[in-house]
């Protein structure tokens, strides 16, 4: 037997205060990369895709890399619920062309299936465009079919929904089009939302305003319920308060600003959820630093 490999405890991070902060990490070179690098920058959550962004279709997932993630999970003291996997970008289970549907509806289930096998509890992805060419009630009616069909078909995972920016005709740029999906979701015990912090403001939340953030979750909370809330995307914003583009800026830099983020690192109700950043980095303003900037926003002794 080797020596005893300690386990890193990550529960008090940010200085007791219970923010999980991380990034979103890359996979090149094997899944548990993604393990290492937020270790690397300093995260205790982070974020991955779980195969390749380009084709339908992927190869299964080794085995032997996927023990090697849980096992470096449990070592380096990452629990499931702070690891947030980020669905393909060309899945839309809310596609009015049926081959894109079927297609969209198959990589959902094997996107839950290599959670599980990884030893995750939440998959996020965006819920779906109606391409302008159907409703979106009936949008939102296809996007809760294929979570159904997900459902039926893989164990103990939570389908995360991810708020958008109101580009276009994507759906889920209104909390109402959320709440609308979950009602129609059979087992409501595994559907959330990840709230994305950029496209909130986007789609028209005034974060950089004065006590911003407490108003937008007080809306969610009336409008879909704080219960679905499983994590968070912490990006600023290059594009204007309700200007409905998806541009993410890096922390303080843009739109928002570094209020309404001081704000999110002091608020309760985010506490014990993956906070993550998917901000593009500039010279000396990379994760790692945009990490230490979060946590040196928490007001001790409250
Ligand atoms: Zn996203
Ligand atoms: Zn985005």
């Amino acid at each position: 037997m080797g020596p005893k490999k300690r386990r890193v405890q990550k529960e008090s991070d940010s200085r007791g205060n219970r923010k999980y902060i991380g990034a979103h990490v890359g996979i090149q070179g094997g899944i548990w990369k993604a393990v290492e690098s937020c270790t690397q920058m300093g995260g205790s959550s982070f974020g991955l895709f779980l195969g390749s962004q380009r084709s339908w279709k992927r190869p299964p997932l080794d085995p032997t890399a996927a023990d090697r993630f849980r096992e470096l999970c449990t070592l380096q003291g990452f629990h499931p619920h702070h690891i947030l996997p980020h669905g393909s970008y060309l899945m839309n289970c809310g596609s009015p062309k049926e081959d894109v549907f079927e297609k969209s509806q198959a990589l959902l289930v094997d996107e839950l299936n290599r959670c599980s096998l990884l030893g995750l509890s939440l998959f996020n992805f965006h819920p779906g465009s109606s391409l302008g060419t159907i409703t979106t009630e009936q949008c939102v009616e296809k996007i809760a079919g294929a979570i159904n069909h997900a459902h039926r078909q893989t164990p103990q995972v939570v389908t995360v929904l991810e708020n958008m920016s109101g580009q276009g005709s994507t759906v889920g740029g209104k909390f109402s089009e959320l709440k609308g999906i979950i009602d129609r979701v059979r087992d409501q015990s595994r559907v959330g939302v990840c709230l994305d912090i950029c496209h909130a403001f986007a789609a028209g939340h005034d974060l950089a305003a004065e006590g911003g953030v407490k108003a937008m979750l007080d809306l969610f909370d009336q409008e879909v319920g704080l219960g679905y809330l499983k994590a968070m995307h912490l990006n600023d914003s290059k594009g204007k308060l309700g200007c409905n583009l998806d541009r993410h800026e890096d922390i303080g830099k843009g739109e928002i600003g570094i209020a309404a983020f001081r704000d999110i690192m002091n608020e309760p109700r985010l506490d014990n959820i993956p906070l993550i950043l998917e901000t593009p980095g500039r010279p000396k303003f990379e994760y790692a630093e945009q990490i230490k900037l979060l946590q040196s926003l928490v007001i001790e002794n409250k």
